[in-house]
């Protein structure tokens, strides 16, 4: 395959891969999890104890969050029981909405997907940054790193561009994407193209693997993944990949529609629209014919872009599974896209990030996933799950006595 294109790259780091919690490695929204973690981090760096008061779940026993904090730190905290009982009253469980206490402007497609395996893993994630970040060094993980890196430069080398500010790293991303809506329309296969828009009022971001049109000329999304076992995934982890794929197709028919406006992305995200572009990032801009100077000219070039285009809606999803070890195919599954289904599930998830209810587990049917999970020696759910279920052995013991 010959390359056509190029996309410019943020940083040295810049192309990180995404891991899939449940187990399938997809593509580049790990950047996106590790910075939002890293800046809830050093967001409550200076002061750790009202941070981590802000960031406790309810429903994640206060044990746990000092764990967290302490091993954030580094350090040994002996907290005296006044200090407790303030953290105790300032918790109320009203105070801050998750997305609140975790210092989120939006969410990814990732943690959506993660939550919908395991919301209360979710939880714990963001609670421990650092257990993800040891378990993203796994051979695996960097193993799927590095197919989908070579995938993509199978057909578009990766431009390093230096930037400073917020703004210049979301114009890299609408430069990107304008771009790759050029070769889109041109009839080229593009990856790595990001999405965005407003769901059920949340901003939620992404990052698809692969779009390109088929035979027939309908607009085809690929979303690939590689796999330890050279086996098609069980049907809990093929779930999450439909979720994922159908999220993707939501956010891009968004966009191609029209519906994400200029206002969305700055108030949203906090960007300020008259700060002015670097020089790397203005001269990166003018390669690919625009001329801008701040990032609002990047907003409307990118927004007129998209509502002149004559991109359709994504007709077919599709997941494309390889063995890691082989590299070698192992199928491709097509997802079925139901939007109504999908939004309800989707508000289902957002009310835990809205505030308006607490983390949930997995359910007893599905018990089955806490045995490989990370968290399984501090997580509440499990510990509170067994202990009904010992209270129920012993009533109905109590019964036959
Ligand atoms: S132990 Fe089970 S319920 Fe707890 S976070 Fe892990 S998967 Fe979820």
């Amino acid at each position: 395959m010959s390359k056509h294109g190029f996309r410019f790259e943020m940083n040295a780091s810049g192309t990180e891969q995404q891991c899939d919690d449940w187990d399938d490695f997809s593509d580049s929204e790990l950047l996106d999890v590790l910075s939002e973690t890293q800046s809830f981090e050093s967001q409550r760096a200076p002061d750790s104890q009202v941070n981590a008061e802000r960031s406790e779940s309810p429903s994640v026993s206060s044990t746990s969050m000092q764990n967290c904090t302490e091993a954030a730190s580094g350090r040994e905290t002996v907290q005296s029981d006044e200090v407790r009982g303030l953290k105790r009253k300032s918790l109320h469980k009203d105070s801050f909405s998750p997305m609140q206490r975790f210092l989120k402007r939006h969410l990814s497609v990732t943690l959506l997907c993660d939550q919908s395996w395991c919301e209360m893993k979710t939880v714990y994630s963001l609670l421990k940054p650092h257990v993800k970040r040891n378990d993203m060094q796994r051979a695996e993980v960097q193993m799927g790193k590095d197919f989908h890196l070579s995938r993509e430069l199978e057909i578009q080398n990766v431009v390093p561009v230096y930037i400073w500010t917020r703004e210049e790293a979301e114009a890299i991303k609408l430069l990107n994407m304008l771009q790759m809506t050029r070769l889109l329309e041109a009839g080229e296969c593009v990856r790595e193209f990001p999405v965005f828009g407003v769901l059920e009022g949340v901003f939620v971001m992404g990052v698809i693997d692969e779009l390109r049109y088929n035979q027939k000329g309908e607009l085809v999304l690929n979303e690939l993944k590689t796999r330890k076992h050279n086996s098609m995934p069980s049907s809990a982890q093929d779930k999450v990949n439909c979720f994922q794929a159908d999220l993707y197709k939501l956010l891009f028919d968004g966009l191609v529609r029209g519906e994400v406006k200029k206002e969305h992305i700055l108030d949203h995200l906090k960007l300020r629209s008259h700060q002015v572009l670097g020089a790397g990032v203005q001269a990166h801009a003018k390669n690919i014919g625009v001329h801008v100077a701040t990032f609002e000219d990047v907003l409307d070039a990118f927004l007129v872009t998209m509502s002149c285009s004559d991109l359709p809606c994504i007709d077919l999803l599709q997941l494309e599974y390889y063995h890691q070890g082989s590299r070698g195919p192992i199928g491709t599954r097509v997802t079925p896209f139901d939007e109504a289904q999908l939004r309800e599930d989707l508000k289902g998830y957002l009310a835990y990030w809205r505030g308006e209810r607490e983390p949930k587990g997995v359910d007893i049917e599905e018990a089955w996933k806490c045995r490989s999970c990370l968290y399984k020696q501090t997580c509440g759910w499990t510990k509170s799950r067994s202990q009904m279920a010992d209270q129920n052995v012993a009533g109905v013991s109590r019964n036959f006595n």
